[in-house]
């Protein structure tokens, strides 16, 4: 009986701490966490990229060896977008950049399962995007709408270019030529001739650059918004995500605190359910509604909400699942060899490595 009871015992007092633990958690602030968040994948990506600039320098000149870290094939999405539709049609996973294709699947999965988050919680560019905007709000004192009749053709250029590279690949290339371009010199090398690409900057790149920031700053997330492709494809996945920022109209004020709030122009005071290619789930309408149980992230049909700490880990877990099955079956280090980058390295000037330069070598 003295058994039973502290068992009994055991188990009230275990839900006691996970009930206490659980309105701890739904207690924490959305911006907060998403701040949190950013900065982990900020880092990452940092570091990634100064492992791989050690690993370059170690294949020009030797010295202490550096492990290529597998993780900078993040910034080959064409390349994987490659990659996917060949493992589609031949069931090849293809060693030239398998990490770059784990972490676009990681990325599309997020798109559908947890809308267009990537952008506000995960993408370095988007951190950057968000903060120049801030800056921009402080010094300005607002920042800028545009026009509807400038930001509609705006906004789809973004849906162009992805239209653009999505019939090129998907559209366009048969089986051999996917083939050819996944083991072209091109693509062996294109991580290098990215490194490269931003070591020798040509001066139109470097004003690009200069302009699409200059013009972040007063339009809020101007690169994500109007040009980048990522963002046209997750946008468009978002679309059949099943969470949706959810508004009460019984309960709202209409105090119109949530539209201030949203970076995206989404008019969420006058919405029931924000069904928008352009929502990111920042959650910064959420955080600032002043009515309880009004305006909240919720699944169709769910009495409760979801709270932002589950949400988040949600994010952080897709990425990590799908990452971590990659390296566990042997999908993430590529196939080249030292040697290899450092033979190719020396000839990276020829034609063959122009992404026109084709060949298989
Ligand atoms: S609707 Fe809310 S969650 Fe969506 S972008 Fe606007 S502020 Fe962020
Ligand atoms: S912030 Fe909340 S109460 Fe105010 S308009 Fe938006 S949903 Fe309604």
């Amino acid at each position: 009986m003295g058994r039973v009871d502290s068992e009994k015992e055991i188990e009230e007092k275990t839900k006691a701490v996970w009930r206490k633990t659980k309105a701890k958690l739904d207690a924490l602030d959305s911006q907060k966490l998403r701040l949190g968040v950013q900065i982990v994948f900020l880092l990452a990506t940092l570091y990634t990229g100064w492992r791989f600039v050690l690993f370059v320098h170690y294949v020009r000149y030797g010295g202490q060896p550096v492990t290529r870290p597998p993780g900078v094939e993040a910034f080959l999405p064409l390349s994987s977008l490659i990659s996917l539709k060949y493992w589609v049609l031949t069931g090849i996973y293809n060693s030239i950049h398998p990490a770059g294709l784990a972490i676009f699947i990681a990325i599309v999965l997020m798109g559908i399962l947890v809308k267009r988050s990537f952008c506000s919680w995960v993408c370095p560019i988007g951190f950057l995007s968000e903060y120049l905007w801030k800056f921009g709000r402080k010094i300005l004192g607002r920042n800028w709408v545009l026009p509807k009749a400038l930001d509609y053709p705006l906004r789809s250029v973004k849906y162009l270019l992805l239209f653009f590279f999505a019939w090129g690949i998907l559209g366009q290339m048969s089986v051999m030529a996917l083939r050819a371009f996944i083991y072209s010199p091109y693509n062996r090398m294109a991580d290098v001739k990215m490194l490269l690409f931003f070591e020798h900057l040509s001066a139109f790149s470097f004003w690009v650059m200069v302009a699409l920031a200059v013009l972040s700053i007063p339009i809020k997330n101007f690169w994500c918004r109007y040009l980048c492709p990522y963002g046209a494809l997750l946008g468009f996945l978002s679309l059949f995500s099943p969470v949706k920022i959810t508004r009460n109209p019984k309960t709202c004020v209409d105090c119109r605190l949530c539209t201030e709030a949203c970076p995206a122009n989404i008019q969420v005071h006058k919405l029931n359910r924000v069904v928008s290619d352009e929502c990111t789930t920042c959650l910064r309408c959420t955080s600032v509604c002043p009515e309880e149980k009004t305006l909240d992230l919720r699944l169709p049909n769910k009495k409760k909400p979801i709270p932002p700490w589950v949400y988040a880990l949600t994010i952080v877990l897709i990425f990590v699942l799908v990452t971590g099955l990659a390296r566990l079956t042997g999908h993430w280090k590529n196939s080249l060899s030292v040697e290899e980058y450092r033979v190719r390295l020396q000839e990276i000037n020829r034609p063959i490595y122009n992404h026109t330069g084709g060949g298989r070598r």
